[in-house]
């Protein structure tokens, strides 16, 4: 649009008056921050951009997955950048949770701030609070071309107008004649200004609802949607940038290429499609990633931070998840062919794997936990004993401290109790997928946490009275006694099972399963019976690892003295 002479000139001079202190123009900006001529051709500068609000979504992990890989993959950049302007909402050490939040799972950036005092690389400063200069140039730059206006309207005016449009039916918004600052003549916006009447700052549309725009989104595809014309506000009364505004700035200035972020942006892209341009900036590739949904009875509904304790980064850390399970079901949800490439290279991971945006569902992505469980159970049953004493020594020492003094009296024999079924055995147990659980899986093993089981759910031999009739507790009693008589620690395992069978035998128990599954009525219970007697006088669970092992590791004396206490108990 040509512009007349006149109204060019009340332009600059309106700039001029909103901002007397800006020297640098968008031109100075280019060169400051130029192009990223050193990466390779199709490299993808990616970033993840957080508002400081004291909780980092699971969401967000999974988009630090889509940036990181698209960065890895490309030879291209990932960077963090905190998108602060929102000052109301912000929490103290929001920067400090997601960048160690990021770090736990691997997924820690290339570029930008990479802890709450460290930033590294030349686009920054990677805080929006800080780059309230670069704004003011932007902004400048469009009320110099007439693409921007203060806008003097209070809130009760603009309540009033939001009020009539709904009565009427109308689009609602501030644009063209419900735009009021918009039709003011630009000698009466410089006058007011100079007034030192208050004012924000909006963006001139020249946008019509009724015309269609269409962009290419990289994993949905083409998608069309009614052209922005809304004036939003670019510049708030506190001096900093709209998300729309900043987003525009920071994303040219910092030479991203792909913006990966939420769906929920979906609907504002015709605006930032309409500050780009007026910006003359080119516009970066877009793709929205769907949103997490998690299973309500029968049916799906987005995750919610209130309800759902899942939505939070934090409780997968807490909870101590591995990250490789979290992260291998993160790739299971992000790419369609993930779960086919992996049977195919099962000592392979999703760093391996080479991500595809157009295998990327639009649909929102069904946060399944029991799956989720599930690889994080094989994830941990790839770990040698040492190094699950490692990592629930760390995740213990951070987050059950109690637990972690019983486990690091003496490490020896944790280690032994971490490596059991685990280190030289091909039947590996899989029976842990998060380090809560491992308290309450291996209680048995620390006399002090057994004992507090003990008086908190009582004997839990007594259930076997239940199970079977001719299991009494007489029977549970004979048992035990005749087998403190017997157990002998020396006894190599065949030599043990020897002897569990004789003294089962002698009791009344079947000893070979085949028999007893053909006769049950002839005996009082099976070989199994029997152990489970012995096993749960030992360790008061029904299922445990090796039954001998265990013994073993508990020691003679302990093992005696189990018998004999629940003996004395029932
Ligand atoms: N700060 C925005 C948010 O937290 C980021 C959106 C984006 O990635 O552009 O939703």
């Amino acid at each position: 649009m040509e512009m007349d002479k006149d109204y060019e000139r009340k332009c600059y001079e309106l700039a001029y008056l909103i901002f007397p202190d800006v020297d640098e123009t968008v031109d100075d900006l280019e060169i400051k921050y130029p192009e990223r001529n050193t990466l390779k051709e199709g490299a993808i500068v990616t970033r993840i951009a957080p508002s400081p609000t004291g909780f980092m979504h699971t969401g967000s992990l999974y988009q630090a997955m889509v940036h990181k890989k698209l960065a890895s993959q490309t030879d291209g950049v990932y960077y963090l950048r905190v998108e602060d302007t929102d000052q109301k909402r912000e929490v103290a050490g929001s920067v400090k949770m997601f960048t160690e939040e990021l770090k736990h799972f691997g997924l820690e950036p290339d570029e930008g701030v990479l802890a709450e005092d460290k930033q590294v690389g030349f686009y920054g400063p990677y805080i929006q609070s800080k780059r309230k200069d670069i704004y003011r140039v932007c902004a400048k730059h469009l009320v110099e071309k007439g693409l921007a206006y203060p806008c003097f309207c209070t809130p009760e005016m603009m309540e009033k107008t939001r009020q009539m449009q709904e009565a009427n039916k109308i689009v609602p918004g501030y644009y063209g004649v419900y735009a009021k600052c918009r039709n003011i003549s630009i000698d009466e916006s410089i006058e007011r200004v100079k007034n030192g009447e208050k004012f924000i700052l909006r963006f001139r549309s020249n946008g019509s609802h009724m015309r269609k725009i269409s962009f290419v989104d990289a994993a949905r595809g083409k998608i069309e949607m009614a052209e922005n014309d809304q004036d939003v506000v670019i510049i708030k009364s506190d001096g900093l940038p709209t998300y729309h505004f900043a987003h525009v700035c920071d994303d040219h200035f910092m030479r991203t290429t792909h913006v990966v972020r939420g769906e929920e942006w979906l609907p504002s892209t015709p605006i930032h499609l309409d500050l780009f341009e007026a910006m003359g900036f080119k516009a970066p590739q877009y793709i929205h990633t769907p949103l997490i949904m998690i299973k309500d009875g029968n049916s799906k509904r987005k995750l919610s931070k209130r309800k759902d304790k899942e939505s939070a980064v934090s409780y997968f850390i807490k909870a101590g998840y591995p990250p490789e399970g979290v992260n291998e079901y993160l790739m299971t949800i992000l790419n369609s062919d993930y779960e086919m490439w992996k049977s195919k290279n099962k000592d392979k991971n999703y760093m391996d794997f080479e991500f595809k945006l157009n295998k990327m569902s639009s649909a929102g992505s069904l946060l399944d936990m029991p799956k989720l469980n599930d690889l994080c159970k094989e994830e941990i049953a790839k770990m040698s004993g040492d190094e699950v004493l490692d990592r629930v020594l760390a995740w213990s020492k951070e987050y059950s401290k109690d637990f972690y003094d019983i486990i690091s009296k003496d490490l020896d024999y944790s280690r032994k109790v971490f490596g059991l079924e685990r280190d030289n055995t091909q039947k590996i147990r899989k029976d842990i997928y998060k380090w809560e659980d491992v308290e309450d899986t291996f209680r048995y093993f620390f006399d002090d946490i057994y004992q507090k089981e003990l008086e908190d759910k009582g004997y839990i031999i007594t259930s076997l009275t239940e199970e079977k009739n001719t299991i009494t507790k007489d029977i549970i009693r004979k048992s035990l006694e005749e087998y403190i008589n017997v157990y002998n620690e020396e006894d190599t395992k065949d030599e043990w099972f020897a002897r569990m069978k004789d003294t089962a035998q002698k009791l009344g128990f079947c000893v070979n399963m085949k028999e007893y599954k053909a006769e049950p009525e002839k005996y009082i219970g099976s070989i199994a019976d029997f152990s489970s007697i012995v096993r749960m006088a030992v360790t008061n669970k029904k299922n445990t690892p090796d039954i001998y092992s265990i013994m073993q590791l508990l020691g003679k004396d302990k093992v005696i003295e189990r018998m004999k206490d629940t003996l004395s108990k029932i």
